[in-house]
Order: structure tokens, then sequence, then C-alpha cells
């Protein structure tokens, strides 16, 4: 197998955090992006560590307008097999908990990869606890998507994918996120993914 790692790169910052889930009934604020993607992040790096060549990197605490070039630099550095950012997709629609991922448009290997992933979480939701959580699949990237999702995917050299799984402005998901453990099953669902792609399943 290739030697290049499996590289999980933390969504946003704790500088800047990316989408928040609504405020509690105490007025207090939600679970933000960022710890969703450090949890997940970190649980899946736990997972596949050990099994594949494996790196987590975490850009530290600059601004959205610093990040993505860290990010984007770190990863050409590396070169790996896979880059895989952990997100949580946000909508003004409070009834979405579909599940995307998304790929660079013509990457053979990011587009099997999201599917993979994409699959994985369907499957995860659908044999588990939240049957009512549906994957919508894998998408390639648009132009018209935000820096953040087009920086990452489009000026990395290596296969990479965003992972959408879950929208943090769905109180039912955001919950279920910010629960123990809750962050950590979303991590693992996306390293089944990267197993089954890995795989070739
Ligand atoms: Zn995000």
């Amino acid at each position: 197998m290739s030697g290049r790692p499996i590289m999980i790169v933390v969504a946003h910052s704790s500088a800047s955090q990316g989408a928040e889930a609504p405020l509690h009934e105490d007025g207090s604020q939600g679970i933000a992006e960022y710890a969703v993607s450090l949890r997940a992040s970190l649980a899946a790096f736990g997972d596949l560590a050990g099994d594949f060549p494996c790196m987590l990197y975490d850009a530290g605490p600059h601004p959205a307008s610093e990040y993505d070039d860290l990010k984007i630099e770190a990863v050409n550095d590396v070169r790996p097999r896979l880059a895989v950012e952990i997100h949580c997709n946000a909508s003004t629609n409070d009834e979405a908990t579909f599940a995307e991922v998304l790929h660079r448009a013509g990457s053979v290997h990011g587009a099997a990869a999201a599917w993979a992933v994409s699959n994985a979480l369907g499957d995860g939701y659908r044999q588990g606890l939240h049957k009512a959580w549906r994957s919508r699949g894998a998408r390639a990237n648009t132009v018209e998507k935000d820096r953040h999702l087009l920086f990452f995917l489009e000026r990395t050299h290596a296969p990479a994918i965003i992972v959408e799984g879950a929208f943090i402005s769905n109180v039912e998901q955001a919950a279920w996120l910010a629960s123990e453990g809750g962050a950590e099953a979303y991590g693992l669902l996306v390293a089944e993914g990267i197993r089954r792609w890995i795989d070739g399943r």
C-alpha cells in the first residue's frame, strides 16, 4: 500500500470556529464547528492510526483569512494519500439533516473517497440511532461555493474531501454532535468510510 499518509485537517480554527449550533434554551451558545471537527478528527485519527500512516493537522489560532493558506501549505508539503476535513453543514432550513461529501471535480480518487465516506455515513445513520438521517452522497465542488471549500479542494495537490456529515443548524443533530461521544461517533463513521475507500469497498 501507499506509504503516503491519510491527513486529517481540523476544520476552521480555535480563533474562527465556523458555524455554531442554535442557542440553548437558557440562551447559552451551542457547540461550534471547530469543537465538533476537533473531536471527530481525533476519533478518526485514533481509529485509523496504527493501521495506516496518518497525520492530524490543526492550523492553530489563526483567523479565517489566514488558516486556509496554512492548511493548503501543510497538505502540499505532505502530499497525502487523502486529505480530509470534517465539517458540519449549516442551513437556514433548520430541518435539514442530510450528509454530503464534497470533492474536487474531476478527481477520481477524491470522488471515490467521497462516495465511500458518504455511504459509510448513510449506513451508520440507518443502522444506528438516527434512522431518519440520510446521505445524499458525494458531490463535486463548484466554484460558486465559499472560499474555504474551494481552496481546500482546489488548491491542494492531493485527493481531498470535505465531509458535511451533519447539520449543526439542526437542533437534533447539534445535540447529537455536542453529546458525550457524539462528535466522536461522527468521526468514526468518517474513518469507516476511509477504510472502505482504502479497501476498495
Ligand atoms: Zn465548516
